[in-house]
């Protein structure tokens, strides 16, 4: 069993779909018994999800372009620990 630490470090592999099997049935065990990090999960993926998309759209204007590169430039720093 993963305990949150773990989760936690394996969040980003887990959104760049790097595991193996055995590890993303480890990570859905402890999302489904722990709030916290599914909610962890949830947000970084949602973001994940809309960050990636809106990199790709090249027809995208200037302003919102330059937008979305210094929120892409974010999403590429390491999570902080607290
Ligand atoms: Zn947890």
């Amino acid at each position: 069993m993963l305990n949150c630490k773990k989760t936690i470090e394996l969040l980003y592999p887990y959104l760049d779909r790097e595991l193996s099997a055995q590890e993303l049935e480890e990570i859905q065990e402890h999302l489904d018994m722990c709030p916290p990090c599914a909610r962890h999960f949830a947000l970084e993926s949602g973001m994940l999800r809309i960050v990636s998309k809106a990199c790709k759209s090249v027809q995208a204007p200037a302003a919102l372009r330059a937008r979305v590169m210094s929120t892409c430039m974010k999403a590429a720093e390491p999570p902080r620990s607290q």
